[in-house]
Order: C-alpha cells, then sequence, then structure tokens
C-alpha cells in the first residue's frame, strides 16, 4: 500500500471520527444521566424530578407548563420540586430536562408527565359589603405583587427537613382548591387550606426556614411568609398579630403570631398556603408525604 493511500484512509477514519463526535455534540440527549419521576400527578400536588449521576459543571434545570425550575443538589445527585395548579388541564404534558454545559452548548432530554383530574369541592359564602370592597382587584393586585416579589426569591439552601407540621391544630374549614362563589361570583380556586381556628390561636411554624414577609395588609389582613428555602415557601393570613419579623429564621414549632380574622376573611380561620416557585399548591401533601 502506496504512502498516499494510507493518507486517504486515514483521513476517511478521521473523518468517520469527526461526523460521529459532531452527531454526539449535536445530539440533545443526555448519554449518562438517569432521570426518576412519576408517570402520573394529580392536579394541585408537587412532584419530584431526580437527575441521578448529573455530569459535573452542568447548569440544570426543568420546563414544565411554560416555567422554568431549577434543579438543586440532593445526595448524589439533583432534584427539582414542581408544583401542579389544581385547575391545570388534564392530559399529557412534555416535560424538559436542561442543561448548559460550561461550554454553552445545551442539552435536553424530554420526559412525559400525565396530569390526572382530582376532584375539588365547590363552595358558596356570603361576604358583608364592607368586607367585599376590601376585594377590589386592584387592592388585591397591588398587595399580592408585594408578596409575590419575596416569593420569587429563591434562596440555594434547604431550610425544611421532613414532614410539615400543620401551623394550628384546627380542623380544615376550606380544602386547597375549592371552587369558591362569593356572593354567587364564581371566583377562582382556593389557593390554600383554611384550618378552623378561633382569633388568638397559637400559629406555628410548619418547618424551618425564614420569615420573609412580616406585616399586615388590607385583602390578606396580617400576613407572614416563610422562605423553606430552594423555592418552597409557605403563607399565613388573617393573623390578628403577628410575632416574627423578617429576616428572623424559625425553627418547627417557633410561635409566628396569633390567627384571626383580618383582611378577606368570612370568619375566623388560618388560611395556610403552600407555594413551590411561586405556584401555589396543596400543602397537605407536604404534611403527609416527605419531600426529599
Ligand atoms: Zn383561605
Amino acid at each position: 500500500m502506496s504512502n498516499r493511500r494510507l493518507k486517504s484512509r486515514l483521513n476517511l477514519g478521521e473523518t468517520l471520527v469527526s461526523a460521529l463526535i459532531i452527531l454526539v455534540l449535536f445530539s440533545s440527549c443526555f448519554a449518562d444521566i438517569k432521570l426518576v419521576y412519576p408517570a402520573e400527578v394529580f392536579q394541585g400536588r408537587s412532584f419530584i424530578v431526580f437527575i441521578a449521576s448529573p455530569e459535573a459543571g452542568n447548569d440544570y434545570w426543568a420546563e414544565f407548563d411554560n416555567k422554568a425550575v431549577r434543579f438543586y443538589p440532593y445526595e448524589e445527585g439533583l432534584r427539582a420540586v414542581i408544583g401542579t395548579l389544581p385547575e391545570m388541564k388534564t392530559g399529557d404534558y412534555d416535560l424538559k430536562v436542561r442543561a448548559k454545559r460550561p461550554d454553552q452548548r445545551l442539552l435536553t432530554e424530554v420526559i412525559y408527565i400525565t396530569v390526572s383530574r382530582r376532584i375539588y369541592p365547590k363552595v358558596s359564602f356570603w361576604l358583608k359589603p364592607s368586607k367585599k370592597k376590601l376585594m377590589a382587584p386592584d387592592l388585591v393586585t397591588d398587595e399580592w405583587g408585594r408578596i409575590e416579589a419575596q416569593l420569587l426569591k429563591e434562596s440555594p439552601n434547604k431550610l425544611w427537613r421532613g414532614l410539615f407540621k400543620l401551623p394550628v391544630p384546627g380542623i380544615t374549614t376550606m380544602a386547597f382548591g375549592t371552587r369558591e362563589f362569593v356572593n354567587n361570583k364564581p371566583r377562582s380556586r382556593h389557593r390554600g387550606q383554611d384550618l378552623r381556628a378561633p382569633v388568638g390561636t397559637r400559629v406555628l411554624a410548619p418547618n424551618r426556614g425564614q420569615v420573609i414577609v412580616a406585616q399586615f395588609f388590607k385583602a390578606f389582613g396580617g400576613t407572614v411568609a416563610i422562605d423553606h428555602g430552594q423555592g418552597i415557601d409557605t403563607l399565613y393570613f388573617h393573623l390578628s398579630k403577628i410575632m416574627v419579623k423578617e429576616g428572623q429564621e424559625v425553627e418547627v414549632g417557633d410561635l409566628l403570631g396569633l390567627s384571626g380574622n383580618t383582611g378577606i376573611s368570612s370568619g375566623p380561620h388560618l388560611h395556610w398556603g403552600m407555594s413551590v416557585h411561586n405556584v401555589r399548591v396543596d400543602p397537605i401533601q407536604w404534611v403527609k408525604t416527605v419531600m426529599p
């Protein structure tokens, strides 16, 4: 075989290798990572996607229902907690797991999650005109905007541990996801769990975290929000007294304040909300199931 012939063979081999490298570089799938996720999720529930053996140095996130959610370190891998709305349309959804490599190259893996129906109750109630005035959309939007601005800030450390405890011992008077009709007009889904609590009931931190909101609003009344880390927050409305300060760290069982009937409230109770990357989800799931 002549030198020239050998050279051309080598070139062909190099071309093949290059083609293979290009194929791998542009292929959107992750070669070595393993994704663990539920095939089915019920409306209003939270779920977890794990990445076992992620490639070091990559920046990972998930995209679900037009929302990007970060992955955070968990044991040997990474995990993302994703919330679904109670009114989310049932059916199959794409969940894109994306990674940006240090060289800025983007990898994508698509998995499928079925969102299944969960039956939520329906309730009608009346508000006195003085309370109804507080439901002016501008007021609610403005006040909610101030609370939401805090929920949107994600702190990187996981502060919660194990199960969440109920913040008051009372029974549920209105479950999360309930379709509310106020003075015969349909309103949005109930975004929290209402727990029966006579005015003055001690409201306790359900888990470890940091207070991010502690102030009185017209629509939400006495309000506390706790950041449990990594995009997980809890909310407490209608308090008569607030006994924590913004920035304060709390342990499970610490006194946040006293329940009341302030703001838009049809009677003494505690409205307890749970927020997963700014999606309000069923808090009772977090009381019954450990979210790692
Ligand atoms: Zn409520």
